[in-house]
């Protein structure tokens, strides 16, 4: 053999004879199968031990049957009752490879004791005693090889060290009996050791295969923890709104159809509040987006501060719906009076200024309510009437809260028969326009015609445009609609005198569509009439919705040579820095003032400042709704250019405008009469 292979040779004996520490799991597993073993090892060597002893009681001397044996059976019975003690602790690999090791190494000394001590015996009493000895010898390393198995170190030492004298001492006595017990016991123990080996394999690979599935199991643990993690924190982003760190649009119809469901089990009201900021698209035009941005997050801020305060039990949530609307929802309302409550507080802290860094803005806030089991019989039903309290709310009473009630709803049920008629209805067919003179004050010369829409609908019969309008504004028609009735009119004003204008009504959502801008245009273009002779009308409240676009399509209409007048004046934000910023042509002083304007002082004045404000500016100017010869003359008086009302002619079918114009012409106008 040589070295390499000697070498070789000898590292697989010493690895036979170690205690592998590579794989602490299977250390643990070895000690734990191994403590189990040993109290019974014991138990076989003491047994054996006493049976030896007591057969040679008689023929030996004393201290190899008492003294000795009480000796090694001391020890052997502390080494049990330690053992036994630990037997149910939980180690660790370190400790478990301690003890272990420590085992290996006290297996020796114990072995050479009791194999000392049983051949020592050997020469005393006959035959039958003598062969005690050696099958005390053979059953006891039979025993020990099979408590020892899970330790395959100790077991082959204990083999050896046991196995080697026996063969040497039984071939000495030169007994034919003894050699053969010899060498059979050998054979037995080889054979053993040949089972032993592979059980020690099989613990071994069991005991691998059984960790590498923890392992996985493990690693599949893992990474479900950090899937789930990762979807907690996707559901936590997909519910939160990025600016403000509300809950959002998704969280809030989530909430409210949870909320909704457990209000109607448990027999308890619920409100669904949703609020809308007047004023803030003006900060987000004026100062930019990032003031914009900081305004939200501070009403946010103040929602949130005022939830927690008034509500510190999360009965009232606050949700970010987008843009500048926030949602609320309130769990077991004291009715109406606690939502209301709430609202106005809501409102109060919106108004309070907020500072944008370059200085401080205000805005206000309107509030629509609708409360269970008032209104409402599911989640999404008491969201859309909260939606259209809010609009009331904005529509009337600009910063205040409405809850939604009975008149609402008649209003909301005709709403959906009308969309239902409209959805249904051939518009081509069943829309026509109107015609109202505006006309000279001081003449009484009709100097344009107002177009407006008539609806009449086989379904439900005549439907004015104030209710229309807004219809197909929120179904998406209105588009279309002025572009039909556009077509029309200018079709109309093609029979009039040069000297006759067309005022044409445009809805708020024509004047922030670009798109929409641009078919208009063309429409235009290709009436071939005369651009100058047209005047749009737009509100304020549509100028508000989106300031940018509406000056951009204001700036078309102009640059076609359009003019452009901004109608309902006095009665909406009235804001002189809007009408200085876009290039108007006229301004329409809503009829409202002119209806006070002979009993009332402030409308007077009213009427009499705009009129001097509009001159100042260089604005052309039209007092809408004139009804009596009185209001006319006041307005005459105060200087007032242009006119419209019933007192002239209520609007007229395009045939009879025709003769409006001429009769005006011929000076048979009531103004004259
Ligand atoms: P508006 O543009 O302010 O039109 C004036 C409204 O006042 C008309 O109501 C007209 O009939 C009415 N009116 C005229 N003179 C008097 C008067 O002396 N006294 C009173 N009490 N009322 C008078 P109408 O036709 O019902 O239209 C209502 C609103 O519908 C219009 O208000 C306008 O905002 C809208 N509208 C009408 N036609 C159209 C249209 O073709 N397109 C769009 N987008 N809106 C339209
Ligand atoms: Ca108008
Ligand atoms: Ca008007």
């Amino acid at each position: 053999m040589n070295s390499i292979a000697a070498r070789r040779f000898f590292r697989w004996v010493a690895g036979l004879f170690a205690i592998p520490r590579d794989n602490p799991v299977l250390t643990i597993a070895q000690y734990e199968a191994f403590s189990k073993q040993v109290p019974l090892m014991y138990a076989i060597l003491l047994t054996n031990m006493v049976a030896l002893a007591f057969t040679h009681a008689a023929v030996a001397p004393s201290w190899l049957v008492y003294y000795l044996p009480g000796l090694m059976g001391g020890v052997s019975l502390l080494r049990t009752f330690s053992w036994l003690k630990s037997r149910h602790t939980k180690v660790e690999a370190a400790e478990a490879y301690r003890k272990l090791r420590a085992t290996n190494i006290v297996v020796g000394p114990i072995t050479v004791a009791f194999t000392a001590w049983a051949l020592l015996l050997l020469p005393y009493g006959d035959a039958f005693q003598r062969s005690h000895v050696v099958f005390f010898m053979a059953i006891t390393v039979i025993g020990c090889i099979f408590c020892l198995m899970h330790l395959r170190s100790a077991a082959l030492a204990v083999t050896v060290i046991v196995n080697v004298p026996l063969l040497v001492t039984m071939l000495m006595t030169g007994e034919p009996t003894f050699i053969a017990m010899g060498i059979n016991v050998i054979l037995v123990t080889i054979a053993m050791i040949a089972i032993l080996m592979t059980h020690y394999r099989d613990f071994r690979g069991l005991n691998e295969s059984r960790q590498a599935l923890l392992d996985q199991q493990q690693a599949l643990n893992d990474r479900n923890a950090a899937i789930q993690a990762l979807s907690d924190e996707n559901l936590r982003l997909a519910n939160l709104d990025s600016l403000t760190v509300l809950q959002n649009r998704r969280s809030f119809f989530l909430s409210l159809e949870d909320r909704f469901a457990s209000a109607r089990s448990a027999g308890e009201p619920l409100a669904i509040g949703i609020v809308d900021l007047d004023g803030f698209k003006p900060v987000n035009d004026m100062y930019g987006h990032a003031a914009g941005d900081k305004v939200l997050v501070e009403i946010a801020a103040r929602l949130e501060r005022l939830a927690a305060r008034r509500q510190p039990d999360g009965r009232l949530a606050i949700f970010r719906m987008g843009g500048d609307e926030f949602g609320l929802v309130l769990s077991r309302p004291e009715w109406a009076c606690e939502a209301i409550a709430i609202g106005h507080e809501i409102c109060d802290a919106i108004c309070e200024p907020i500072n944008i860094g370059s200085g401080s803005v205000q805005v206000t806030g309107s509030i629509g309510f609708a409360i269970y089991p008032d209104v409402g019989t599911d989640g999404q039903t008491l969201y859309e009437r909260a939606d259209y309290a809010l609009y009331t709310a904005k529509r009337n009473h600009r910063a205040g809260v409405v809850v939604f009630n009975a008149e609402q709803a008649d209003e909301l049920s005709r709403q959906r028969i009308v969309e239902d008629a409209m959805a249904a209805a051939d518009l081509k067919r069943e829309l026509s326009l109107v015609y109202q003179p505006i006309v000279h004050a001081a003449t009484g010369r009709c100097v344009a015609f107002e177009a407006l829409a008539r609806w009449d609908s086989p379904v439900i019969g005549k439907v004015s445009p104030g209710e229309f309008v807004p219809v197909a504004e929120h179904t998406g028609r209105i588009g279309m609609i002025t572009r039909l009735l556009l077509e029309q009119a200018l079709e109309t004003a093609k029979a009039w005198p040069r000297s006759v204008r067309l005022s044409f009504n445009l809805s708020a959502h024509d004047l922030v569509s670009a798109e929409g801008m641009l078919r208009i245009v063309a429409i235009v273009e290709a009436s071939g009439m005369d651009p100058s002779r047209i005047v749009f009308e737009i509100t304020e409240t549509a100028v508000m919705q989106d300031f940018e676009q509406a000056r951009a399509s204001v700036e078309m209409l102009r640059r076609m040579g359009c003019g452009i007048a901004l109608d309902d004046f006095g009665t909406g934000y009235s804001s002189l820095h809007h009408i200085h910023k876009l290039p108007l042509t006229k301004i329409k002083i809503d009829g409202s003032f002119v209806r006070d304007i002979q009993r009332q002082k402030t409308s007077y004045n009213i009427v009499k400042s705009l009129l001097a404000l509009c001159a100042d500016m260089g604005l052309n100017t039209v007092v809408e709704g004139v009804e009596t010869s009185g209001e006319l003359a006041v307005l005459r008086g105060l200087g007032a250019e242009l006119v419209q009302g019933y007192y002239f002619s209520r609007p007229l079918p395009a045939a009879a405008a025709i003769d409006f114009i001429a009769v005006s012409e011929s000076g048979a106008c009531r103004l004259q009469a």
